[in-house]
Protein backbone atom coordinates (compact mmCIF):
# COMPACT_ATOMS: atom_id res chain seq x y z
CA UNK A 1 0.00 0.00 0.00
CA UNK A 2 1.31 3.03 -1.31
CA UNK A 3 0.78 6.51 0.43
CA UNK A 4 -0.25 9.42 -1.64
CA UNK A 5 -0.14 12.86 -0.94
CA UNK A 6 -2.39 14.51 1.59
CA UNK A 7 -2.78 18.58 1.24
CA UNK A 8 -5.35 19.06 4.08
CA UNK A 9 -7.37 21.59 1.39
CA UNK A 10 -10.36 23.93 3.52
CA UNK A 11 -11.59 26.12 0.11
CA UNK A 12 -13.06 29.27 1.17
CA UNK A 13 -12.80 30.72 -2.17
CA UNK A 14 -14.96 27.90 -3.27
CA UNK A 15 -17.93 28.63 -1.55
CA UNK A 16 -18.28 32.38 -2.63
CA UNK A 17 -20.79 32.82 -4.91
CA UNK A 18 -20.77 30.81 -8.15
CA UNK A 19 -20.07 34.80 -9.86
CA UNK A 20 -16.68 34.97 -8.49
CA UNK A 21 -14.92 32.44 -10.38
CA UNK A 22 -15.40 29.47 -13.06
CA UNK A 23 -14.53 26.09 -11.87
CA UNK A 24 -12.23 24.65 -13.87
CA UNK A 25 -9.74 21.72 -13.81
CA UNK A 26 -6.20 22.11 -14.73
CA UNK A 27 -5.66 20.52 -18.32
CA UNK A 28 -3.64 16.84 -18.24
CA UNK A 29 -0.56 17.36 -19.63
CA UNK A 30 1.55 14.43 -21.75
CA UNK A 31 4.75 13.36 -19.73
CA UNK A 32 5.15 15.55 -16.77
CA UNK A 33 8.35 15.39 -14.33
CA UNK A 34 9.16 16.91 -11.10
CA UNK A 35 12.09 19.53 -11.63
CA UNK A 36 11.51 21.09 -7.89
CA UNK A 37 9.93 20.35 -4.96
CA UNK A 38 10.16 22.91 -1.80
CA UNK A 39 10.06 20.66 1.17
CA UNK A 40 10.29 23.45 3.76
CA UNK A 41 7.14 25.06 2.71
CA UNK A 42 5.10 21.55 1.95
CA UNK A 43 6.04 21.41 5.89
CA UNK A 44 4.47 24.70 6.58
CA UNK A 45 1.87 23.92 4.58
CA UNK A 46 1.25 20.36 6.10
CA UNK A 47 1.45 18.61 2.98
CA UNK A 48 2.66 14.80 3.33
CA UNK A 49 4.86 14.22 0.07
CA UNK A 50 4.70 11.29 -2.25
CA UNK A 51 7.19 9.80 -4.98
CA UNK A 52 8.65 12.22 -7.31
CA UNK A 53 6.14 10.49 -9.96
CA UNK A 54 2.89 10.80 -8.09
CA UNK A 55 4.30 14.64 -7.44
CA UNK A 56 4.56 15.47 -11.11
CA UNK A 57 1.58 13.96 -11.54
CA UNK A 58 -0.39 16.43 -9.43
CA UNK A 59 1.78 19.54 -9.71
CA UNK A 60 1.01 19.08 -13.74
CA UNK A 61 -2.34 18.63 -12.81
CA UNK A 62 -2.61 15.31 -14.36
CA UNK A 63 -4.43 14.01 -11.24
CA UNK A 64 -6.47 16.67 -8.97
CA UNK A 65 -5.58 15.58 -5.37
CA UNK A 66 -8.28 14.82 -2.63
CA UNK A 67 -9.92 17.74 -1.35
CA UNK A 68 -9.22 20.50 -4.27
CA UNK A 69 -11.61 22.71 -5.98
CA UNK A 70 -9.89 23.85 -8.59
CA UNK A 71 -11.10 27.17 -10.13
CA UNK A 72 -10.31 29.70 -12.45
CA UNK A 73 -10.61 33.11 -10.38
CA UNK A 74 -12.06 36.13 -11.84
CA UNK A 75 -11.12 40.09 -11.96
CA UNK A 76 -10.03 42.83 -14.24
CA UNK A 77 -7.72 45.78 -14.09
CA UNK A 78 -5.43 48.53 -14.89
CA UNK A 79 -2.76 47.17 -17.47
CA UNK A 80 -0.37 50.60 -18.04
CA UNK A 81 -3.29 52.61 -16.95
CA UNK A 82 -5.78 51.62 -19.26
CA UNK A 83 -8.65 49.56 -18.03
CA UNK A 84 -9.36 45.94 -19.02
CA UNK A 85 -12.78 45.33 -17.86
CA UNK A 86 -12.26 41.10 -18.05
CA UNK A 87 -8.77 39.50 -17.15
CA UNK A 88 -9.08 36.48 -14.74
CA UNK A 89 -6.86 33.41 -14.39
CA UNK A 90 -6.27 32.95 -18.08
CA UNK A 91 -3.54 30.00 -17.43
CA UNK A 92 -3.92 29.23 -13.60
CA UNK A 93 -6.08 27.38 -11.51
CA UNK A 94 -6.54 27.63 -7.63
CA UNK A 95 -6.72 23.76 -6.49
CA UNK A 96 -7.77 25.25 -3.34
CA UNK A 97 -6.42 26.80 0.54
CA UNK A 98 -4.20 24.98 3.04
CA UNK A 99 -4.49 26.26 7.08
CA UNK A 100 -0.51 26.24 7.54
CA UNK A 101 1.03 24.66 11.20
CA UNK A 102 1.23 28.65 11.12
CA UNK A 103 -2.41 29.01 11.33
CA UNK A 104 -2.14 31.32 8.05
CA UNK A 105 -4.77 30.51 5.33
CA UNK A 106 -2.95 29.72 1.72
CA UNK A 107 -4.03 29.42 -1.77
CA UNK A 108 -2.19 26.52 -3.86
CA UNK A 109 -2.59 27.88 -7.16
CA UNK A 110 -1.07 25.84 -10.03
CA UNK A 111 0.15 28.37 -13.40
CA UNK A 112 0.23 27.33 -16.67
CA UNK A 113 -2.33 24.74 -16.21
CA UNK A 114 -4.05 24.91 -19.49
CA UNK A 115 -6.84 27.16 -20.99
CA UNK A 116 -9.94 28.58 -18.66
CA UNK A 117 -12.81 30.93 -19.76
CA UNK A 118 -10.37 33.76 -19.18
CA UNK A 119 -8.05 32.87 -21.30
CA UNK A 120 -8.75 35.29 -24.12
CA UNK A 121 -6.14 34.44 -27.16
CA UNK A 122 -3.85 32.71 -24.63
CA UNK A 123 -2.99 28.97 -24.44
CA UNK A 124 -3.00 28.64 -21.10
CA UNK A 125 0.10 27.57 -20.73
CA UNK A 126 3.97 28.73 -19.29
CA UNK A 127 7.23 27.96 -20.50
CA UNK A 128 10.47 26.66 -18.27
CA UNK A 129 12.09 29.86 -18.26
CA UNK A 130 9.70 32.45 -16.69
CA UNK A 131 8.56 28.83 -14.23
CA UNK A 132 12.33 28.79 -12.97
CA UNK A 133 12.72 32.51 -13.21
CA UNK A 134 9.25 32.77 -10.54
CA UNK A 135 10.30 29.68 -8.41
CA UNK A 136 14.00 31.16 -7.75
CA UNK A 137 13.11 34.79 -7.76
CA UNK A 138 10.03 34.41 -5.38
CA UNK A 139 12.17 31.84 -2.78
CA UNK A 140 14.44 34.55 -2.74
CA UNK A 141 12.15 37.63 -1.77
CA UNK A 142 11.22 36.07 0.64
CA UNK A 143 14.74 34.63 2.31
CA UNK A 144 15.04 38.33 1.68
CA UNK A 145 12.17 38.49 3.89
CA UNK A 146 10.04 40.47 1.82
CA UNK A 147 6.31 39.87 1.26
CA UNK A 148 5.94 37.34 -1.35
CA UNK A 149 4.24 34.68 -3.04
CA UNK A 150 5.93 31.74 -3.06
CA UNK A 151 6.85 28.27 -5.59
CA UNK A 152 5.88 24.90 -4.34
CA UNK A 153 6.52 22.60 -7.18
CA UNK A 154 8.17 23.47 -10.72
CA UNK A 155 7.26 20.34 -13.37
CA UNK A 156 7.84 19.58 -16.42
CA UNK A 157 5.00 19.43 -19.03
CA UNK A 158 6.87 17.09 -21.89
CA UNK A 159 4.83 19.38 -24.02
CA UNK A 160 5.95 22.47 -26.50
CA UNK A 161 4.97 25.77 -25.85
CA UNK A 162 4.86 28.12 -28.73
CA UNK A 163 6.81 31.76 -27.70
CA UNK A 164 9.31 33.18 -29.63
CA UNK A 165 10.13 29.94 -30.79
CA UNK A 166 9.30 26.50 -29.40
CA UNK A 167 9.99 26.50 -25.71
CA UNK A 168 9.89 23.45 -23.35
CA UNK A 169 6.65 23.94 -21.24
CA UNK A 170 6.40 23.97 -17.29
CA UNK A 171 3.49 24.41 -14.72
CA UNK A 172 4.66 26.12 -11.47
CA UNK A 173 2.92 25.38 -8.37
CA UNK A 174 1.71 29.13 -6.56
CA UNK A 175 1.26 29.36 -2.94
CA UNK A 176 -0.66 32.90 -1.57
CA UNK A 177 -1.63 34.14 1.34
CA UNK A 178 -4.34 35.07 -1.13
CA UNK A 179 -4.76 36.06 -5.08
CA UNK A 180 -6.96 39.06 -4.27
CA UNK A 181 -6.24 41.73 -6.58
CA UNK A 182 -6.68 44.79 -6.00
CA UNK A 183 -8.60 44.01 -10.07
CA UNK A 184 -10.57 41.68 -7.89
CA UNK A 185 -12.01 44.64 -6.63
CA UNK A 186 -12.53 46.51 -9.73
CA UNK A 187 -14.41 43.99 -11.84
CA UNK A 188 -17.70 43.90 -9.52
CA UNK A 189 -17.67 47.55 -8.83
CA UNK A 190 -17.11 48.61 -12.73
CA UNK A 191 -20.04 46.05 -13.38
CA UNK A 192 -22.04 47.13 -10.38
CA UNK A 193 -22.36 44.19 -8.22
CA UNK A 194 -22.57 45.53 -5.29
CA UNK A 195 -23.71 42.55 -3.32
CA UNK A 196 -20.96 40.37 -4.52
CA UNK A 197 -18.23 43.55 -3.95
CA UNK A 198 -19.61 43.61 -0.22
CA UNK A 199 -19.29 40.15 0.01
CA UNK A 200 -15.82 40.31 -1.60
CA UNK A 201 -14.59 43.08 1.02
CA UNK A 202 -16.12 40.92 4.11
CA UNK A 203 -14.40 38.16 2.72
CA UNK A 204 -10.98 39.95 2.59
CA UNK A 205 -11.30 41.90 6.15
CA UNK A 206 -11.96 38.46 7.38
CA UNK A 207 -9.14 36.67 5.77
CA UNK A 208 -6.48 39.27 6.10
CA UNK A 209 -7.08 42.12 8.22
CA UNK A 210 -9.76 41.12 10.71
CA UNK A 211 -9.23 44.45 12.70
CA UNK A 212 -9.80 46.21 9.85
CA UNK A 213 -13.50 48.27 10.33
CA UNK A 214 -15.52 47.76 7.15
CA UNK A 215 -14.50 49.30 3.85
CA UNK A 216 -12.16 51.73 4.48
CA UNK A 217 -10.77 49.97 7.70
CA UNK A 218 -9.67 47.29 4.22
CA UNK A 219 -8.56 50.33 2.76
CA UNK A 220 -5.76 51.43 5.44
CA UNK A 221 -4.86 47.98 5.96
CA UNK A 222 -4.41 47.55 2.40
CA UNK A 223 -2.15 50.91 2.13
CA UNK A 224 -0.25 49.90 4.96
CA UNK A 225 0.65 46.67 3.66
CA UNK A 226 1.58 47.88 0.28
CA UNK A 227 3.58 50.79 1.90
CA UNK A 228 5.76 48.62 3.93
CA UNK A 229 6.06 46.37 0.88
CA UNK A 230 7.26 49.31 -1.90
CA UNK A 231 10.02 50.25 0.76
CA UNK A 232 11.30 46.58 1.11
CA UNK A 233 11.46 46.66 -2.97
CA UNK A 234 13.13 49.54 -2.91
CA UNK A 235 16.05 48.45 -0.21
CA UNK A 236 16.60 45.88 -2.04
CA UNK A 237 16.88 47.14 -5.68
CA UNK A 238 14.04 45.05 -7.13
CA UNK A 239 11.85 46.38 -9.89
CA UNK A 240 8.47 44.57 -10.10
CA UNK A 241 7.85 45.52 -13.73
CA UNK A 242 4.21 44.83 -13.94
CA UNK A 243 2.48 47.12 -11.22
CA UNK A 244 -0.68 46.50 -13.17
CA UNK A 245 -4.01 46.38 -10.87
CA UNK A 246 -4.48 43.04 -11.28
CA UNK A 247 -0.86 42.07 -10.04
CA UNK A 248 -1.64 44.14 -6.81
CA UNK A 249 -2.43 42.19 -3.69
CA UNK A 250 -4.74 43.04 -1.05
CA UNK A 251 -2.40 40.73 1.15
CA UNK A 252 0.40 42.90 0.85
CA UNK A 253 2.44 40.53 -1.25
CA UNK A 254 4.74 40.58 -4.17
CA UNK A 255 2.76 38.84 -7.21
CA UNK A 256 3.54 37.73 -10.62
CA UNK A 257 6.97 37.58 -11.54
CA UNK A 258 7.01 38.44 -14.55
CA UNK A 259 9.57 40.79 -16.28
CA UNK A 260 10.99 41.68 -12.46
CA UNK A 261 14.60 42.46 -12.36
CA UNK A 262 16.97 43.46 -9.49
CA UNK A 263 19.03 46.52 -10.33
CA UNK A 264 22.38 46.03 -10.83
CA UNK A 265 24.32 49.44 -11.17
CA UNK A 266 22.11 51.84 -9.32
CA UNK A 267 19.94 54.33 -11.67
CA UNK A 268 16.73 55.55 -10.67
CA UNK A 269 15.25 55.44 -13.88
CA UNK A 270 16.25 51.49 -14.24
CA UNK A 271 13.42 49.68 -16.55
CA UNK A 272 13.64 46.60 -17.73
CA UNK A 273 11.02 45.12 -18.43
CA UNK A 274 10.38 45.20 -23.01
CA UNK A 275 6.78 45.62 -22.87
CA UNK A 276 6.97 49.22 -20.47
CA UNK A 277 8.15 51.35 -23.43
CA UNK A 278 7.17 54.44 -21.91
CA UNK A 279 9.04 53.53 -18.10
CA UNK A 280 5.81 54.02 -16.57
CA UNK A 281 7.09 50.89 -13.97
CA UNK A 282 10.52 52.25 -13.46
CA UNK A 283 12.75 51.51 -10.39
CA UNK A 284 11.90 54.80 -9.16
CA UNK A 285 8.11 55.69 -9.74
CA UNK A 286 7.69 52.44 -7.75
CA UNK A 287 5.86 54.36 -4.81
CA UNK A 288 3.93 56.50 -7.25
CA UNK A 289 2.35 53.86 -8.80
CA UNK A 290 1.90 51.52 -5.30
CA UNK A 291 -0.35 55.31 -4.26
CA UNK A 292 -2.04 55.45 -7.84
CA UNK A 293 -3.15 51.60 -7.72
CA UNK A 294 -4.48 52.14 -3.96
CA UNK A 295 -6.88 54.76 -5.64
CA UNK A 296 -8.07 52.78 -7.88
CA UNK A 297 -8.83 50.50 -5.32
CA UNK A 298 -10.40 53.10 -3.02
CA UNK A 299 -12.32 53.90 -6.42
CA UNK A 300 -13.83 50.91 -6.52
CA UNK A 301 -14.62 50.19 -2.58
CA UNK A 302 -16.66 53.62 -2.21
CA UNK A 303 -18.83 51.95 -4.84
CA UNK A 304 -20.85 50.15 -1.88
CA UNK A 305 -21.42 53.23 -0.11
CA UNK A 306 -24.97 54.90 0.13
CA UNK A 307 -23.47 58.04 1.28
CA UNK A 308 -20.81 58.43 -1.57
CA UNK A 309 -19.33 61.87 -0.41
CA UNK A 310 -18.33 61.27 3.02
CA UNK A 311 -17.12 57.86 1.71
CA UNK A 312 -14.60 60.00 -1.07
CA UNK A 313 -13.58 62.48 1.60
CA UNK A 314 -12.40 59.43 3.88
CA UNK A 315 -10.90 57.54 1.40
CA UNK A 316 -8.98 60.28 -0.29
CA UNK A 317 -7.38 61.08 3.23
CA UNK A 318 -6.64 57.56 3.48
CA UNK A 319 -5.08 57.68 -0.45
CA UNK A 320 -3.20 60.82 0.39
CA UNK A 321 -1.35 59.61 3.72
CA UNK A 322 0.34 57.20 1.78
CA UNK A 323 3.38 58.84 0.70
CA UNK A 324 4.15 60.16 3.69
CA UNK A 325 4.26 56.57 4.63
CA UNK A 326 5.44 55.36 2.21
CA UNK A 327 8.79 57.87 3.06
CA UNK A 328 8.99 56.54 6.46
CA UNK A 329 9.37 52.83 5.74
CA UNK A 330 11.89 53.95 2.81
CA UNK A 331 13.93 56.26 5.14
CA UNK A 332 14.09 53.57 8.02
CA UNK A 333 15.37 51.10 5.74
CA UNK A 334 17.79 53.34 4.29
CA UNK A 335 19.00 54.25 7.58
CA UNK A 336 19.69 50.79 8.68
CA UNK A 337 21.12 50.08 5.32
CA UNK A 338 23.95 52.77 5.99
CA UNK A 339 24.31 51.48 9.63
CA UNK A 340 21.86 54.26 11.35
CA UNK A 341 19.62 53.28 14.15
CA UNK A 342 18.79 56.54 15.55
CA UNK A 343 17.10 59.52 13.67
CA UNK A 344 18.31 62.54 12.52
CA UNK A 345 17.48 65.68 10.64
CA UNK A 346 19.77 65.33 7.47
CA UNK A 347 19.71 61.70 7.32
CA UNK A 348 17.24 61.80 4.09
CA UNK A 349 20.43 64.24 2.36
CA UNK A 350 22.98 61.87 3.55
CA UNK A 351 21.32 58.78 2.05
CA UNK A 352 20.09 60.94 -1.00
CA UNK A 353 23.35 62.05 -1.62
CA UNK A 354 24.85 58.54 -1.59
CA UNK A 355 22.38 57.44 -4.37
CA UNK A 356 23.40 60.38 -6.50
CA UNK A 357 26.99 59.37 -6.62
CA UNK A 358 26.23 55.77 -6.86
CA UNK A 359 23.94 56.53 -9.94
CA UNK A 360 26.58 58.89 -11.29
CA UNK A 361 29.48 56.48 -10.98
CA UNK A 362 27.74 53.17 -12.43
CA UNK A 363 27.56 51.97 -8.42
CA UNK A 364 26.08 48.21 -8.47
CA UNK A 365 24.05 48.41 -5.49
CA UNK A 366 24.05 45.51 -3.84
CA UNK A 367 27.77 45.43 -3.87
CA UNK A 368 28.10 49.23 -2.67
CA UNK A 369 25.86 48.88 0.12
CA UNK A 370 27.60 45.41 1.43
CA UNK A 371 31.04 46.51 1.42
CA UNK A 372 29.98 49.81 3.27
CA UNK A 373 30.47 46.95 6.39
CA UNK A 374 34.32 46.93 5.12
CA UNK A 375 36.74 49.05 3.72
CA UNK A 376 35.74 48.88 -0.25
CA UNK A 377 32.87 50.64 -1.10
CA UNK A 378 34.87 53.09 -3.14
CA UNK A 379 36.05 50.32 -5.40
CA UNK A 380 32.60 50.05 -6.56
CA UNK A 381 32.58 54.13 -8.05
CA UNK A 382 34.04 55.23 -11.33
CA UNK A 383 35.40 57.81 -9.14
CA UNK A 384 36.14 56.49 -6.08
CA UNK A 385 37.08 59.99 -5.03
CA UNK A 386 32.93 60.99 -5.36
CA UNK A 387 33.13 57.83 -2.53
CA UNK A 388 35.18 59.17 -0.10
CA UNK A 389 33.81 62.93 -0.18
CA UNK A 390 30.58 60.97 0.98
CA UNK A 391 32.12 58.75 3.13
CA UNK A 392 33.18 61.67 5.27
CA UNK A 393 30.15 63.09 6.48
CA UNK A 394 29.04 59.22 6.94
CA UNK A 395 31.74 58.43 9.21
CA UNK A 396 31.19 61.34 11.12
CA UNK A 397 27.57 60.55 11.25
CA UNK A 398 28.64 57.13 12.28
CA UNK A 399 30.08 58.26 15.78
CA UNK A 400 27.00 58.58 17.35
CA UNK A 401 25.49 54.97 16.33
CA UNK A 402 25.85 51.63 18.85
CA UNK A 403 26.75 48.79 16.37
CA UNK A 404 26.52 50.01 12.64
CA UNK A 405 28.26 47.00 11.34
CA UNK A 406 25.84 44.60 12.57
CA UNK A 407 22.54 46.78 11.76
CA UNK A 408 24.16 46.98 8.31
CA UNK A 409 24.92 43.08 6.98
CA UNK A 410 21.30 42.34 8.31
CA UNK A 411 20.07 45.12 5.86
CA UNK A 412 22.39 44.54 3.22
CA UNK A 413 22.13 40.98 0.99
CA UNK A 414 25.19 40.13 -0.18
CA UNK A 415 23.29 37.90 -2.71
CA UNK A 416 20.20 38.45 -4.80
CA UNK A 417 18.87 36.66 -7.84
CA UNK A 418 20.93 38.46 -11.02
CA UNK A 419 19.58 38.80 -13.99
CA UNK A 420 22.40 37.56 -15.74
CA UNK A 421 22.40 34.76 -14.11
CA UNK A 422 18.69 33.91 -13.69
CA UNK A 423 19.43 33.56 -17.76
CA UNK A 424 22.26 31.38 -17.55
CA UNK A 425 20.29 29.46 -15.26
CA UNK A 426 17.54 29.14 -17.62
CA UNK A 427 19.87 28.34 -20.60
CA UNK A 428 20.96 25.49 -19.08
CA UNK A 429 17.71 23.76 -18.02
CA UNK A 430 16.59 24.10 -21.29
CA UNK A 431 19.76 22.18 -21.98
CA UNK A 432 18.18 19.64 -19.45
CA UNK A 433 20.91 20.81 -16.67
CA UNK A 434 19.33 21.73 -13.64
CA UNK A 435 22.40 22.28 -11.69
CA UNK A 436 22.62 26.12 -11.75
CA UNK A 437 18.84 26.28 -10.50
CA UNK A 438 19.08 24.23 -7.75
CA UNK A 439 22.46 25.85 -6.75
CA UNK A 440 20.88 29.84 -7.14
CA UNK A 441 18.10 28.65 -5.33
CA UNK A 442 20.67 26.84 -2.31
CA UNK A 443 22.89 30.11 -2.11
CA UNK A 444 19.61 32.87 -2.49
CA UNK A 445 18.54 30.79 0.40
CA UNK A 446 21.07 33.06 2.85
CA UNK A 447 21.64 35.92 0.87
CA UNK A 448 23.00 37.55 4.12
CA UNK A 449 25.58 35.42 5.02
CA UNK A 450 28.77 35.41 3.37
CA UNK A 451 29.07 31.79 1.10
CA UNK A 452 32.91 32.15 -0.25
CA UNK A 453 32.55 29.94 -2.45
CA UNK A 454 29.78 31.55 -4.30
CA UNK A 455 31.24 35.04 -4.71
CA UNK A 456 30.79 34.01 -8.39
CA UNK A 457 27.21 34.84 -7.28
CA UNK A 458 27.89 37.99 -6.22
CA UNK A 459 29.18 39.42 -9.18
CA UNK A 460 27.81 41.95 -11.29
CA UNK A 461 27.53 40.68 -15.34
CA UNK A 462 30.34 41.32 -17.94
CA UNK A 463 29.49 44.04 -20.72
CA UNK A 464 28.55 40.84 -22.92
CA UNK A 465 26.53 39.15 -20.10
CA UNK A 466 24.31 42.21 -19.34
CA UNK A 467 20.52 41.75 -19.70
CA UNK A 468 19.10 44.63 -21.34
CA UNK A 469 15.35 43.15 -21.48
CA UNK A 470 12.88 41.14 -19.37
CA UNK A 471 10.16 38.94 -21.10
CA UNK A 472 6.83 38.19 -19.26
CA UNK A 473 6.76 34.67 -20.91
P1 LIG B 1 -0.03 39.26 -16.37
O1 LIG B 1 0.54 40.25 -17.34
O2 LIG B 1 0.87 38.11 -16.11
O3 LIG B 1 -0.51 39.88 -15.15
O4 LIG B 1 -1.29 38.61 -17.10
C1 LIG B 1 -2.37 39.38 -17.52
C2 LIG B 1 -3.51 38.53 -17.97
O5 LIG B 1 -3.15 37.71 -19.07
C3 LIG B 1 -4.04 37.57 -16.92
O6 LIG B 1 -5.43 37.51 -17.05
C4 LIG B 1 -3.40 36.27 -17.30
O7 LIG B 1 -4.14 35.16 -16.84
C5 LIG B 1 -3.43 36.36 -18.81
N1 LIG B 1 -2.42 35.51 -19.45
C6 LIG B 1 -1.08 35.68 -19.44
N2 LIG B 1 -0.48 34.72 -20.14
C7 LIG B 1 -1.44 33.91 -20.63
C8 LIG B 1 -1.46 32.72 -21.45
N3 LIG B 1 -0.35 32.17 -21.91
N4 LIG B 1 -2.67 32.17 -21.71
C9 LIG B 1 -3.80 32.72 -21.28
N5 LIG B 1 -3.86 33.81 -20.50
C10 LIG B 1 -2.68 34.42 -20.18
MG1 LIG C 1 -0.97 38.92 -13.45
MG1 LIG D 1 2.20 37.24 -15.22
Amino acid sequence: CRMTMMIPFDNSYARLPEGFFARQAPVPVRAPNLIAFNTNLAKLLRITPDEAEEMARAFAGNIVPEGAEPLAQLYSGHQFGTYNPQLGDGRAVLLGETIGADGVRRDIQLKGSGQTPFSRRGDGRAWLGPVLREYVVSEAMHALGIPTTRALAAVETGEIVLREGPMPGAILTRVAQSHLRVGTFQVFAARGQLDHLRKLTDYAIQRHYPDAQGPMGLLRAVRDAQARLIAQWMSVGFIHGVMNTDNSSIAGETIDYGPCAFMDSYHPNTVFSSIDRMGRYAYSNQPEIAVWNLAQLATALIQQFEDKDAAVEEATEIVHAMPDLMQEHWLKRFRTKIGLVRAEDGDLELISDLLVRMAQNQADFTNTFRALGGDHARDQFTDPVAYDEWAEGWRARLQREDTPDVVMSAANPAFIPRNHRIEQMIQSAVQGDYAPFHRLNDVLSRPYEDQSDAVDLTRPPSESEVVHATFCG
